[in-house]
């Protein structure tokens, strides 16, 4: 099967920049389409990848905005991407060929309803904001990508974000009540959880089948007590292995984070927390909840189980104690970029009990290309975010695409997924051939060519052809 997407934007078809952006400036207003060559530079790339410099570029600020945006586009030929904070790591907000991006940075209403515990917000809002404007209410919103001080919560919604907290609490897609949407034809439509479930199908979607314009999204109440636990091992297979009895034992923390070696070294170099150079594997845990007996008894499971293994505990002994653990993990992006000046994450998931296998022979491709591959992730879910690496000036980006895709390939032999959080985007948009069958590809393109005739959503990205 092929994309018919080049016969849909002839080769003769060649719009100004200009004539594209005046139109769309004549009917949005000039102030919120970007039509200089200078400013429209800026919407290329994400956090990983950089693409094709659109012809415009909209800031809508209604849901009428993004409608005559997206019409405007329709009828020209050119396709729209939509884009949140662009810190994606799979390339889902970069256009890949002559678009207009629709940048949703402007429209931030955020309306928090305590007694119903929902929040209402429109797509650029910054994820963090949810729980800071729920916080007098004594509500949160439990989605917490390590980005969260800059990403949207359409981005969010378009990758189906999770975070440390997501073996407890779910990822993005569990906090939706309803979204609205502006389909390919620039129509608006109310989508409420229930059957069939189209909100849930443009969960994750990376603006691949509709944009989000609003949505409405579940607040719960914060537990009363946390405990956090620090624990390093002297080999991998060990961190797993406890992880798992602690799991069955009954245990389930709120966050369940692993760092290896060179992350501890990283973090370390970066900003001497104290953290043990010499361990392979360090977790990091948090248990919660309202009865502080059943927090302890938790946290005693994992503390046991850990033990049981060799480990090293350190338990925090208050919450200043517990940030400063945390800390750790947080830094370990910035950290990483010290060592090289770019780096290309992946994000696979794979059954717990063959994450020592796993990260063993990620150690060997290392090994083998002469790349640094530092791994850390959600140990709880098996969701680990092997992250090569490199620096462009020296090495080729050629060979680091092919490491990730050795990487996603041990992941699909271990009886893993080739995502977890990051989506597929245009990085992994062939690994899917690899991930899955013609019949099952084919399905994914009949939903696609339903809901996105003309292919006009983003294209170039999750499926691909063949
Ligand atoms: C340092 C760092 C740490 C990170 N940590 C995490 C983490 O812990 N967990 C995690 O899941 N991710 C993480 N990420 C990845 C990234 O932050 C998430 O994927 C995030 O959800 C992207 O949000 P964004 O607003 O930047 O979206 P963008 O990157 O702008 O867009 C992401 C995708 O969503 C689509 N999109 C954007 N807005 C809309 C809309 N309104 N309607 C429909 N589609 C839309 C885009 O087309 C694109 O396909 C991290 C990134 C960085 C740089």
């Amino acid at each position: 099967m092929s994309s018919n997407s080049s016969s849909l934007y002839p080769s003769t078809y060649h719009p100004q920049p200009n004539a594209l952006a005046g139109e769309l400036s004549a009917l949005l207003g000039p102030t919120k389409v970007l039509s200089g060559v200078g400013e429209r530079l800026n919407y290329r790339y994400d956090a990983i990848l950089i693409g094709q410099t659109p012809l415009a570029v909209v800031l809508p600020e209604t849901t009428e905005d993004v409608v005559t945006a997206v019409r405007l586009a329709r009828r020209a030929g050119i396709p729209v991407v939509g884009r949140g904070a662009a810190s994606g790591l799979s390339g889902g907000a970069v256009p890949l060929q002559e678009s207009v991006v629709i940048s949703f940075t402007r429209m931030t209403q955020l309306n928090i309803f305590p007694l119903q515990q929902q929040a209402v917000a429109q797509p650029g809002v910054i994820t963090l904001a949810v729980s800071e404007a729920a916080k007098p209410y004594g509500l949160v919103y439990p989605p917490d990508p390590a980005s969260l001080r800059t990403s949207t919560i359409g981005g969010n919604l378009g990758e189906n974000a999770g975070g440390p907290m997501c073996f407890k609490y779910g990822v993005s897609g569990d906090y939706v009540h309803a979204l609205e949407v502006v389909d390919a034809d620039g129509d608006i439509h109310q989508l409420e959880r229930g059957a069939y479930d189209l909100a849930g199908l443009l969960i994750g979607s990376e603006g691949t089948l509709g944009l989000i314009t609003q949505a409405t999204l579940r607040l719960v109440t914060p537990p009363k007590y946390t405990r956090t636990l620090m624990i390093h091992f002297a080999e991998v297979g060990q961190a797993a292995e406890a992880v798992s009895q602690a799991i069955a034992a009954g245990a389930v923390p709120s966050k369940l984070e692993f760092m290896d070696k060179i992350c501890i070294g990283a973090v370390e170099d970066y900003l001497a927390l104290g953290l043990p150079r010499e361990a392979e594997a360090l977790l990091l845990v948090d248990t919660d909840g309202d009865d502080l007996e059943t927090v302890e008894a938790e946290l005693a499971l994992v503390e046991q189980a850990c033990k049981a293994y060799g480990a090293v505990v350190r338990r925090a002994a208050n919450d200043l104690e517990a940030a400063a653990l945390w800390q750790a993990r947080r830094s370990i992006s910035p950290a990483l970029g010290r060592i090289r000046p770019k780096r290309m994450n992946e994000d696979i998931v794979v059954p717990r009990s063959r994450l020592p296998e796993v990260v063993r022979e990620i150690r060997a491709l290392s090994e083998a290309t002469g790349f640094n591959v530092a791994q850390f992730g959600h140990i709880g879910d098996g969701n680990l975010h092997p992250n090569i690496l490199f620096d462009p000036r020296h090495e080729s980006e050629a060979a680091v695409h092919d490491l990730a895709h050795q990487i996603a390939l041990v992941a699909l032999r271990c009886g893993g997924v080739l995502s977890g959080e990051h989506g597929i985007g245009a990085m992994k948009r062939d690994f899917m051939l690899d991930a899955l069958d013609r019949s099952n590809l084919e399905a994914l393109w009949q939903i696609k060519r339903a809901l996105d005739p003309a292919l006009s959503l983003n294209p170039g990205k999750i499926l691909p052809e063949w």
